[in-house]
């Protein structure tokens, strides 16, 4: 399903369109030092395998954009180089053959430094994202716990305004833009704010939003409301943790809202209650680990109980009943087999690989 919002512009990172029609695309971003090449490109390639479709880079030094070359060379993906405002650090990125920059024009004062960016990034046919959080607004800190929120969006998108008629006077509209915010609500009224006055498309996720699970929440509350309404081309949610979850959390969140279909499995577990004899958590998180292998939509569950699992498992593809003492393995709503505990795991995964195989065919 396509939410249709407000028709934006299409931009090109690489091979992948983000705006217009484009399905909405999930990113990631690197906690390695880029310079560490081997340790970023294993990243790249473990946020690839996961669902990254465009995953970022922080370049803070010029041995980060030196790397950046041979980084791009072993990797699939496209890669977006943050070099927030350092001009140095943009044109070498863009030398390096960046599929995109991510900058923040406030930190990049000199404004005929900016247009050589520009120059370099029209020449070379990449985008920038304009990236804009709300805690870097040109204005002091002090005033900024003080005003109210109707004034920060109005400061938030006077520059905003003020770097997009910039780049559109230097010829430049493959653009990109965000204007993050740590706050649920806040983030939900900027980004409905941009949708009403921009043609860009838009990357949505909130900044700092929190550990893996308090960030997957914040994540979700904004994204889902915004996206439900048409709002956001591309997204990262951004979490304190390994990266690889946020694209697992970013694909949740696209699959729950029906926006996207993967060609992953589905897991669906019990809550547990008094009834629940086995450590359903435990196991539920070793077979999710082993889910994240398997490359086929496939409905999976795991129930605590006999008495209400197999009702509650029967539109999965497969289901696990576990109890104490034995469990059964139930194939499109049919038992299929009585197993023992120790058995759970090996045999949930053989009975899967089957399905797979069976529906290939
Ligand atoms: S499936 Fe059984 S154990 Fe799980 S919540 Fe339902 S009744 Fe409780």
């Amino acid at each position: 399903m396509k939410i249709t919002g407000k028709k934006k512009k299409k931009i090109m990172v690489g091979d992948v369109a983000i705006g217009a029609d484009s399905e909405i695309s999930i990113q990631s971003m690197t906690n390695t030092l880029t310079h560490n090449i081997d340790a970023t490109v294993k990243q790249i390639v473990k946020l690839t395998k996961a669902g990254a479709e465009i995953v970022r880079v922080a370049v803070p030094t010029r041995k980060d954009t030196s790397a950046l070359k041979e980084i791009i060379k072993q990797v699939s993906v496209p890669i977006v180089a943050d070099v927030h405002f350092h001009f140095d650090r943009a044109m070498e990125a863009i030398e390096a053959g960046a599929d995109k920059l991510r900058l923040n024009p406030g930190n990049l004062r000199d404004r005929r430094k900016l247009k050589r960016v520009i120059s370099a990034a029209r020449s070379c046919n990449i985008p920038i994202r304009i990236g804009i959080n709300a805690g870097s607004i040109r204005t002091a800190n002090e005033l900024k716990r003080k005003i109210s929120r109707e004034q920060l969006l109005k400061l938030i998108f006077k520059e905003l305004d003020e770097y997009v008629s910039f780049f559109e006077k230097n010829r430049f509209e493959n653009l990109v833009l965000s204007a993050k915010s740590p706050s649920v609500t806040e983030t939900i009224d900027i980004y409905r704010e941009l949708n009403r006055r921009y043609e860009y498309p838009l990357h949505l996720g909130l900044t700092h939003a929190g550990t893996i699970s308090t960030g997957a929440i914040r994540s979700a509350s904004a994204m889902s409301i915004l996206l439900a309404e048409g709002i956001g081309d591309t997204i990262r949610v951004s979490l304190s943790g390994d990266p690889v979850e946020e694209v697992y959390v970013g694909r949740e969140i696209l699959s729950a809202l029906g926006l996207r279909k993967f060609s992953v499995p589905e897991l669906i577990c019990c809550p547990t209650c008094g009834r629940c004899e086995v450590d359903l958590p435990k196991l539920a998180a070793r077979i999710e680990a082993r889910l994240r292998k398997v490359h086929k939509p496939i409905k999976v569950a795991i129930m605590g109980c006999i008495v209400n699992g197999p009702g509650e498992a029967a539109d999965a593809d497969i289901a696990l009943i576990a109890g104490k003492e034995c469990g059964f393995i139930y194939i499109d709503g049919k038992r299929v087999e009585r197993i023992k505990p120790q058995q759970f795991l090996d045999t949930l995964m053989r009975y899967i690989r089957n399905y797979q195989k069976k529906n290939d065919r």
